[in-house]
């Protein structure tokens, strides 16, 4: 069996840990040691039951304290080639990631105790940005944060998902009616920024299947979102959808929006 927990999700923070009960990976190091701390001794869990980092990208809300958890614990920061070099550049990461360096190689990368990750690479104004595919006792987790938009690669790993963790960042209306200046409005809808509510209901639309147990909505904006309007586009998609026997992919999917900035509850998957 295997656990979930958000610890933070959007442009305040992210870091998620996925465990099976002896291993934990942390995927991103957004959030203080500190807070990680206080989420994880929550379930009685600490820095013991993870024992390696996974970078999506080298943008700050996923990297701000991954140079002090290298510091502190040395454990394996797993990215690849392109965000390792960017990562030995970065103020943030230059000075403590060396020691703790371990590229992904293209294809099956095997973690540890039957940990198989593959990365696909997604559109986003990063030096570069993955999505995850970790299968894990029996399971198939996939990962996409940060999505400008979809590709082929990630459509094809969430097909085969039982779990997606799948990015629904804006309300098209909400963005367009805001305060944004328009350069970053465009920067965050055209391609290369974030996957919005549509997008994401579109993209469920495609990939869902029966086997598809979960899934969860993450770095929803603050400012041009609201769980409800990014929980009621993805659930509208499921309602539009059912299995061949006739059951509604809503009976069969379970959805939950991330919340921003603060833990979400500790899935079983
Ligand atoms: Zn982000
Ligand atoms: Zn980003």
């Amino acid at each position: 069996m295997l656990k979930f927990l958000s610890l933070s999700s959007g442009s305040s923070g992210n870091c998620y840990f996925l465990t099976d009960g002896v291993s934990g990976l942390l995927i991103d190091a957004g959030v203080s040691p500190r807070r990680v701390r206080k989420e994880l001794g929550a379930y009685g869990l600490g820095f013991n039951d993870f024992q390696a980092i996974l970078v999506t990208h080298d943008h700050l809300d996923h990297i701000r304290y991954l140079g002090a958890f290298c510091k502190r614990f040395q454990k394996p920061v797993y990215a690849t080639p392109l965000l390792h070099e960017a990562m030995l550049r970065h103020t943030f990461t230059r000075d403590f990631i060396t020691p703790c360096k371990r590229v992904f190689s293209e294809g099956a990368n095997h973690l540890s105790d039957g940990i198989e990750l593959r990365y696909f690479v997604v559109p986003h104004d990063a030096t570069q940005t993955v999505g995850f595919a970790i299968d894990w006792k029996g399971h198939r987790f996939v990962l996409m944060t940060d999505v400008g938009c979809m590709t082929q690669e990630a459509f094809s790993y969430a097909a085969a998902a039982d779990t997606v963790v799948i990015e629904s960042n804006y309300d098209m209306g909400m963005l367009i009616s805001g305060n944004y200046p328009q350069e970053l409005k465009m920067r965050i809808c055209r391609g290369r920024g974030h996957l919005g509510n549509e997008e994401c209901a579109e993209a469920i639309l495609k990939f869902w299947h029966p086997g598809l147990r979960n899934i969860f909505l993450c770095h929803l904006s603050d400012n041009n979102n609201t769980p409800s309007l990014a929980f009621e586009s993805a659930a509208a998609a499921l309602s539009a959808l059912s299995s061949e026997d006739g059951r509604s992919a809503r009976e069969i999917t379970a959805l939950h929006t991330l919340p921003r900035g603060r833990a979400s509850l500790f899935f079983e998957l």
